[in-house]
């Protein structure tokens, strides 16, 4: 098994630091991780043959569920098919929480991004009020039953983001992390879940050896490529070890 490794830029490197980053990023030892970046749409285009000598796949950050139209501002799935990216964020907190995106538009980005045969990794969490409150785990159940609905749960990565532990240096403990991986994973059967929040060299390897942690979607620690990469090889040795099974 190898983890996926996902690193969401943001609203940060335009073209020329993009290309950067992929020239200084290491290679990826044995294709022992699938790792994707999700650079700002202007980027892709800059830095995606670098990206594919490298063996890194590409996002992209958002979509619009129309094809084509009078949408300004908007990007289509047949426009970043085109654009030659492999996966989609939907959902990300940050869409809903600033952009105002809801749960019935977060479910027709999800079903437009299949029917074009792209990735979608869906973003669910918590704020700190419902994890404070017992909440968290009826909050991830109502938006992964609004936004799936419809669609069948193995089709989609699902990455499991903690509002509180986002861009906060508060990660989630990897036994709290764990623990609601388990239940995503109870609850829609076979299905990839990421842990995204605050994930950080220092942090990767104790929450990637959790063994209902299939990977990492990384905000800030994605910037720079010696940090994203050392997270890459934190997972890398944590499904090394998962994979050869107990010690005793
Ligand atoms: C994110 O944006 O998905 C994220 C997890 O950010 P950070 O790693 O910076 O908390």
């Amino acid at each position: 098994m190898k983890p996926l490794i996902a690193g969401n830029w943001k609203m940060n490197h335009g073209p020329q630091e993009g290309k950067t980053f992929f020239e200084e990023i290491k290679e990826i030892p044995g294709k022992k991780a699938d790792v994707v970046i999700f650079p700002p749409f202007v980027t892709i285009a800059y830095v995606k043959d670098l990206a594919r000598e490298r063996g890194i796949f590409l996002g992209a950050q958002n979509l619009y569920w129309r094809p084509h139209g009078a949408f300004t501002g908007e990007i289509s799935a047949k426009m970043l098919v085109e654009a030659r990216v492999d996966f989609v964020l939907v959902g990300h907190s940050e869409r809903r929480n600033i952009l105002g995106e809801d749960d019935e538009l977060i479910n027709l980005k999800l079903k437009t991004a299949l029917d074009y045969g792209l990735k979608p990794i869906l973003c669910v969490g918590e704020n700190l009020q419902e994890r404070e409150e017992g909440r968290a785990m009826e909050k991830i159940k109502f938006q992964l039953d609004a936004d799936l609905s419809g669609i069948h749960p193995s089709r989609v990565i699902i990455a499991y983001e903690p509002i509180w532990a986002i861009g906060t240096g508060k990660n989630a403990t990897p036994e709290q992390a764990e623990e609601v991986h388990a239940f995503i994973k109870q609850y829609l059967g076979e299905v990839k879940v990421l842990y995204g929040g605050s994930v950080k060299p220092g942090n990767a390897f104790s929450l990637l050896s959790q063994p209902h942690i299939d990977g990492v979607l990384v905000g800030g620690a994605s910037l720079k490529p010696d940090s994203f990469y050392d997270i890459i090889q934190s997972g890398i040795k944590a499904f090394e070890v998962k994979d050869s099974g107990p010690l005793f």
